[in-house]
């Protein structure tokens, strides 16, 4: 990489986080920072390719990604080869990861879907960038910014630095625990996206179930904000009159 690339991509870099900070990306920014935190995750990450788990994956994905309306978002669906992690997760802009162990709950690919719905409904809602946003106040983007701007006065340390602050950054879009708001959002959207994606929204109901039980120390990130499974059943439950319409008149059961 020459001085004049990496002098550009930390000013990318700097920018997008700039802009993180408040709050407001356009679905550009969004989409190259997502690329960028998508491609320092798959350098840290092992994936499955094949087998049945990747294929529902892939399935789920784009049947879901189909009904989502934005076209325009790159989606993609990666399975992260780790059976002991019972997780998933979104970047900005639309790039889905989840973890084989979440298979020891989701049992069918209804359940799947509930959870790629949720995942992609923040997505749409950019919640990454907002939770990003509100990070800020408390300093530690604007930290990073600044690591951001200081390394533009290229030097040796260039590229560890850049691939350290791309590093931080792919750690803030992805273990930054989403608000209890917005868990409750992308439940909701996430509901009726699987059910016009032609899968039964009462699948939603047991997959939270079984979640919700779950014990040990793992803190998955929808469970980060924990709505109390009580009222993330209660919210699913009064939704589901609606999702259960969505989902008869769905497209893909009219086949
Ligand atoms: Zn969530």
């Amino acid at each position: 990489m020459n001085k004049f690339l990496k002098l550009s991509i930390t000013l990318t870099s700097a920018m997008i986080l700039s802009g993180c900070m408040s709050g407001k990306m356009s679905p550009q920014q969004e989409s190259t920072l997502g690329a960028q935190q998508e491609q320092q995750m798959l350098s840290k990450v092992k994936l499955i390719h094949s087998g049945q788990y990747y294929n529902a994956v892939r399935n789920v994905g784009s049947r879901i990604a189909s009904v989502s309306g934005r076209p325009d978002f790159q989606w993609r669906y990666h399975l992260v080869n780790n059976s002991k992690t019972a997780n998933a997760f979104v970047l900005p802009g639309g790039k889905v990861f989840v973890y084989s162990g979440l298979f020891k709950y989701a049992s069918n690919e209804a359940e799947l879907a509930a959870v790629i719905g949720h995942e992609v409904a923040h997505a749409l809602r950019s919640h990454g960038v907002k939770s990003a946003a509100r990070q800020q106040k408390a300093g530690l983007v604007g930290a990073l910014l600044q690591v951001g701007m200081g390394v533009a006065g290229i030097n040796k340390q260039t590229a560890q630095t850049v691939n350290k602050v791309y590093g931080q950054s792919a750690t803030l879009g992805y273990i930054r625990p989403y608000s209890r708001q917005n868990e409750t959002a992308a439940d909701s959207i996430g509901l009726m996206l699987m059910a016009e994606a032609g899968y039964d929204p009462r699948a939603a109901l047991s997959f939270w179930n079984k979640f919700g039980k779950q014990g040990g120390r793992q803190v998955p990130e929808y469970m980060s904000t924990h709505p109390a499974p009580a009222s993330r059943i209660a919210n699913i439950k009064a939704l589901m009159p609606h999702a259960m319409a969505l989902y008869k008149k769905s497209r893909y059961r009219r086949r």
